[in-house]
């Protein structure tokens, strides 16, 4: 059996191990004669399952008592949906940041809900930095600033957390959580789709301070209320339990390396070599601004687009995989998640080291 490296910007790699185990796992869980997507959820083994995965994710992130973590489904698109209508209700008005094709499409999303303040745009450059503070147009009488700390398409990552005073501050963390640590406390509202740099796809993680729960518009339904789920340990329904056993492995695994310290170390070695070869080439090329440039998704040209075809067929045939960028930006993309090993990495830099050698 080879592996690839696979730069798919989601569902990603998961480390080699987590699937080691699960497939170790999977007929029957620690003598329970069962694989854990046959449990009940609410049977004391998943349980266990679940309170171990929280306890671990609260440990990581250290993520305070006052708030609650949720285990949802719907993705991070359900999310955009989920923010105003949990936390626009008291002004009616909310603060967006528009940095890239996510916050655009959660920004679409909250004006079916509320007014949407772009407090901050960089459509007209497209899309290739992040806003300073001193840029940002704050309304004060918003009820939270929505932004999305690393634009998974445009690899444009915030060097900085947005101030924004007493106004919550809600983050789309989908591709950068556990990338390294955060202080959970500067947030409102974090969530994230599990199937970049969590698990895999099916399981949306909510971190929310627990005075902002509760506060739902009326109609607001009971699946997409942030209090339904707090209130029954995000078991109202059926959870996604084998996403949440498996995002469960990966916080062990994420333990086992020294924690998200220990993680940032790698991923920030992994990015400044890969930008390194970008900058030091005459034939690729990187268009984000060096302050901006995310560590987990990392967009290039080629010299002559002509060659995008042939660099994707060479690179795949060397194990390296889903390296086209998104279609709205056309180009590579290599994104290089927790899982992504620094020998996958190396490996792209000497391919396309020797790409350029051959065709730059
Ligand atoms: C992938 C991604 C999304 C969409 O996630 P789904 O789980 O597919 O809904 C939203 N925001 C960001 C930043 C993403 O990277």
């Amino acid at each position: 059996m080879a592996r690839v490296f696979n730069f798919s910007a989601g569902p990603a790699m998961l480390p080699e191990a987590v699937l080691r185990q699960a497939r170790e796992e999977m007929l029957d869980w620690r003598g329970s004669g069962m694989s854990v997507m046959e449990m009940s959820h609410r049977g004391k083994e998943f349980m266990s399952i679940a309170q171990e995965a929280e306890a671990d994710l609260r440990s990581l992130l250290g993520i305070g008592d006052d708030y609650k973590v949720l285990f949802l489904q719907g993705g991070a698109s359900t999310q955009f949906a989920m923010v105003p209508l949990n936390l626009a209700g008291r002004t009616g008005k909310a603060d967006y940041l528009n940095t890239g094709s996510w916050s655009k499409k959660a920004i679409g999303e909250a004006k079916r809900f509320c007014t949407v303040n772009v407090a901050a745009s960089t459509q007209d450059t497209k899309y290739t930095r992040a806003p300073a503070q001193a840029e940002l147009n704050l309304d004060p009488g918003a009820a939270y600033l929505h932004y999305t700390p690393n634009e998974t398409i445009e690899g444009v990552e915030f060097p900085y957390i947005p101030d924004t005073g007493d106004i919550p501050l809600v983050a789309d963390m989908s591709s950068t959580i556990l990338s390294r640590p955060i202080d959970v406390s500067r947030y409102g509202l974090i969530y994230a789709g599990a199937q970049k740099n969590v698990g895999p796809a099916g399981l949306t993680l909510v971190m929310v301070r627990a005075d902002l729960v509760g506060q739902a518009m009326a109609q607001t339904p009971a699946m997409l209320d942030y209090a339904v789920h707090a209130e029954n340990g995000s078991m109202y329904n059926t959870p996604p339990t084998y996403a949440w056993y498996l995002a469960g492995l990966v916080f062990k695994w994420l333990k086992d390396l020294g924690g998200l310290e220990a993680m940032a170390a790698v991923n920030q070695r992994k990015a400044d070599r890969l930008y390194a070869a970008i900058d030091g080439s005459g034939f690729f090329r990187n268009p984000v601004d060096p302050a901006c440039r995310s560590w987990m998704n990392v967009p290039f040209t080629l010299g002559n687009p002509e060659l995008d075809a042939t660099f994707l067929s060479e690179a795949k045939k060397v194990g390296l995989v889903t390296l086209q960028g998104h279609r709205s930006v056309g180009g590579m993309r290599a994104s290089i998640y927790n899982a992504m090993p620094e020998e996958g990495v190396r490996t792209l830099i000497d391919f396309m080291q020797d790409f350029e050698r051959r065709y730059g």
